[in-house]
């Protein structure tokens, strides 16, 4: 027996998914548990935090957690290029401050976390999806709900049971050393490309206030199967040119994470059931950026099940119209991604010299607009009239060949 024994709305899992689902959810006069594995909301984190200041912001995500970039070091091997911008596009998030606040404003509306409570295997009635077995606090509890939102992130922890989800056959692993240091300027990042920082994937160095910067590295598996924690504490021992600007400094938290890299799931929706987030694949493969797209596509699903709600409808006829939200604004983003992502994994460090090099003439607007993976025409349009010559580029050119269809 418990106290949360019919519900509208069971999400499972506390990420930036899950509790964007739940905020809407509530919001909308939904009755909504929110289960979370982990002891607390936001932590351990698994994340780094990188995203983009005006997408945040339009999220709703309060300034006070946003720490504002102004200038990015891109290096390879054997070069380098900067971009200063006058205002803050790229930002570095404080994970357990979002999370929490977001927790904060999902509960204020209405709906229930529970913390170190683990969803188990879905449980059916007649056949249909139905609720959660769960334990919490080590016990064996059952959670009864109309729907259920999956936004376990890469575990995906119940559709992985129900057999929906295909498997992560690409993904990111990453490790990170959050550390304190005041030798780093606190506004610029820098992204570091090539087998010195990765054999396959990349390298980063994330400030994001009051001296702490995350520093890691990402490879991606299987295609290289080498430790990013080991590569990362080689690469902090090594007198590197970033290197030297972090020391001296002390390593307060070790984070380490998996991100899917093999595109969307084929269906994200079926009868009483939602998957948002990376359970449901929704990630920009070339930078393994994923918070931005949970936070949205997290509403929509909270939305979408408001809407199903209303109308007694949870069937998938109905939750159709989630997927097709999401896709509308990020489906063709992501599937170039993980196409683009598959050309540039394959890139020689000779290669990325060259890339580098030639990224130093580009308009900082047309690198932002592929750093972000807004993948329209406007960019395709933007790039013929300033730099035409990366279409020589063949991630380039397969971009311009999709969206533009010539
Ligand atoms: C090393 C690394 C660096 C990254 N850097 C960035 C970055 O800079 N910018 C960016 O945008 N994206 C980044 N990403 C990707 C980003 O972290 C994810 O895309 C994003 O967190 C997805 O959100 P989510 O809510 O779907 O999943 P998650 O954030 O993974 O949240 C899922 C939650 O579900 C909980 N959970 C799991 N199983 C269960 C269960 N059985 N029962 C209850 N709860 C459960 C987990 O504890 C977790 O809290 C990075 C990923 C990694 C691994």
């Amino acid at each position: 027996m418990n106290s949360f024994e019919q519900q509208d709305v069971i999400v499972i899992g506390g990420g930036p998914a899950g509790l964007s689902a739940a905020k809407a959810a509530a919001s909308k006069g939904l009755s909504v548990l929110l289960l979370e594995k982990s002891l607390e909301i936001g932590y351990p984190v698994h994340t780094s935090g990188g995203s983009w200041t005006k997408e945040l912001t339009e999220l709703g995500i309060p300034n006070k957690y946003i720490h504002p970039i102004f200038h990015l070091d891109v290096l390879s091997d054997n070069a380098k290029f900067t971009i200063d911008y006058t205002k803050s596009e790229i930002c570095i998030i404080d994970i357990r401050g979002v999370y929490q606040h977001l927790a904060e404003e999902a509960s204020l509306a209405g709906g229930v976390i529970l913390t170190n409570t683990i969803a188990r295997e879905p449980i059916y009635e007649n056949g249909k999806l139905c609720g959660v077995k769960a334990v919490r606090n080590g016990k064996l509890v059952e959670y009864k709900a109309k729907m259920l939102i999956d936004a376990s992130g890469f575990s995906s922890a119940i559709v992985r049971k129900m057999g929906i989800e295909k498997k992560n056959v690409s993904y990111g692993n990453g490790a990170e050393y959050e550390i304190i240091t005041n030798s780093w300027q606190q506004d610029k990042t820098a992204i570091m490309l090539g087998s010195t920082f990765s054999p396959v994937g990349y390298a980063w160095v994330f400030p994001y206030g009051e001296n702490r910067v995350r520093v890691g590295i990402g490879v991606v598996a299987p295609k290289s199967m080498a430790n990013p924690l080991e590569l990362l504490e080689n690469y902090m021992n090594t007198n590197h040119e970033i290197t030297r600007q972090l020391k001296p400094y002390s390593i307060l938290e070790v984070h380490l994470g998996a991100v899917p890299n093999s595109g969307y799931i084929e269906k994200s929706y079926a009868d009483n059931l939602m998957i948002v987030g990376d359970a449901a694949g929704q990630v920009l493969g070339i930078a393994g950026e994923g918070i931005r797209l949970a936070l949205d596509i997290g509403r929509m699903a909270g939305e979408t099940a408001a809407n199903a709600i209303k109308e007694q409808d949870t069937s998938e006829r109905f939750l159709k119209q989630y997927e097709t939200l999401w896709k509308k604004k990020y489906g063709l983003s992501i599937n170039l991604n993980h196409a683009m992502n598959e050309i540039i994994t394959n890139y020689s460090d000779a290669k990325w010299d060259k890339v580098i090099s030639i990224m130093k003439d580009v308009d900082p607007d047309i690198i932002l607009a592929l750093m972000k993976g807004n993948f329209d025409m406007k960019l395709v349009s933007m790039i013929l009239t300033r730099n035409p010559g990366l279409f020589a580029y063949n991630a380039i050119k397969m971009l311009r060949k999709t969206i533009s269809g010539k």
